[in-house]
């Protein structure tokens, strides 16, 4: 059976891009009702009327965590149970009927069974899973969809930056924010994505990997890298851009917090100042599909600053191997976030 052949994937070039995998999941849900449960399928191109919500008015939401080979032979996912508390909140802020928790567990175990062969082998990279929420009903007024589908795609992946533990360099953005107070910047809908784009390309025409948003009231306080939390080391200890609302509440951020507390490690929730940042000593970003990326350089408004002389700074180099120990089973998992797929 085609499934259980090996794909012919060399996994050692795999890269951060999408790969059409065997399988999905996919659910759908009348405004006003509860989900039922979906059902797997073969991967498909999804059919919906040209005045769908989610085509109109963006009125969708996804969510990404990865699958991998763990020491112990098995294939684990880390913390899902955020991720599906994560969307729920997001549903809630778009109008959007929330997928249970247990449906959404159900549906990822079931994507990442169901096309296990993607898995790449331990250390290799990925199996990337994508949830998606989407008001795909019919609707012309700008209101909620009268329907909704929920469906869940995976796609095997490596390397988020070209690179790997190089250590990259950023540029802060003088000209663009991501979020605004009183906006959907802390959830994770699909409308937030496109308008980084130009940035991001903008900054890599330029040679950098990525740009650093700040606030977008006071253009001071450093907010995110792109699509991934930002953290800074001075003095030993580490700071990270506090949840103002603003800011996407990283599983990867909220896990780098925890593991850097449990080691005796202070650990300040608040609000950072871009110059702070660019006189800290370490400075790295976190995210799931980053892990635990460190950052070389920064521009700022003409001012380069470089961190560790071309090298990862010893506490992110820390929390990067604490953490993929952790993910990958190599270590003891002593908060219980990994979760074998049955
Ligand atoms: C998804 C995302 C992150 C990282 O969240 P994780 O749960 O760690 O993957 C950070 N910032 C933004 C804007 C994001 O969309």
């Amino acid at each position: 059976m085609l499934e259980d052949a090996e794909p012919s994937i060399d996994w050692d070039a795999l890269t951060f891009s999408f790969k059409q995998t065997d399988r999905m999941y996919l659910a759908t849900c009348k405004q006003g009702d509860k989900w039922q449960p979906g059902q797997m399928q073969d991967f498909a191109d999804l059919s919906m009327s040209p005045a769908a919500g989610v085509l109109n008015y963006g009125q969708g939401l996804f969510e990404g965590m990865k699958a991998q080979h763990a020491a112990d032979g098995s294939i684990v996912l880390f913390r899902p149970n955020l991720n599906a508390s994560r969307m729920q909140g997001g549903a809630r802020r778009l109008g959007i009927p929330p997928v249970p928790e247990r449906m959404f567990l159900d549906a990822v175990h079931a994507a990442v069974r169901e096309n296990s062969r993607w898995v790449p082998p331990m250390g290799k990279g990925a199996l990337y899973v994508r949830p998606l929420l989407l008001g795909s009903g019919a609707i012309l007024g700008v209101a909620p969809a009268p329907e909704y589908t929920f469906l869940v795609y995976v796609s095997p992946v490596g390397p988020y930056f070209k690179g790997g533990i190089k250590p990259i360099s950023l540029k802060v953005s003088d000209e663009f924010h991501r979020a605004a107070p009183g906006g959907s910047g802390g959830v994770k809908a699909i409308g937030n994505y496109a308008p980084g784009m130009i940035p991001s390309k903008m900054a890599k025409s330029e040679g950098y990997a990525e740009v650093i948003y700040l606030d977008a009231v006071h253009h001071r306080y450093v907010e995110e890298v792109g699509a991934a939390n930002f953290f800074c080391v001075r003095d030993g200890v580490i700071s990270t851009p506090e949840l103002t609302g603003t800011i996407l509440p990283g599983v990867t951020r909220a896990s780098v917090i925890e593991i850097a507390s449990s080691r005796g490690y202070e650990v300040r929730e608040e609000r950072i100042e871009v110059d702070y940042a660019l006189d800290a000593d370490e400075c790295f970003c976190a995210g799931t599909a980053a892990v635990v990326a460190s950052i070389g350089s920064i521009e700022h408004s003409g001012r380069v600053v470089e961190y560790g002389g071309g090298e990862v700074g010893p506490i992110t180099m820390e929390m990067y191997e604490a953490l993929t120990a952790i993910q990958q089973r190599r270590a003891s998992d002593e908060f219980g976030w990994t979760v074998a797929v049955e």
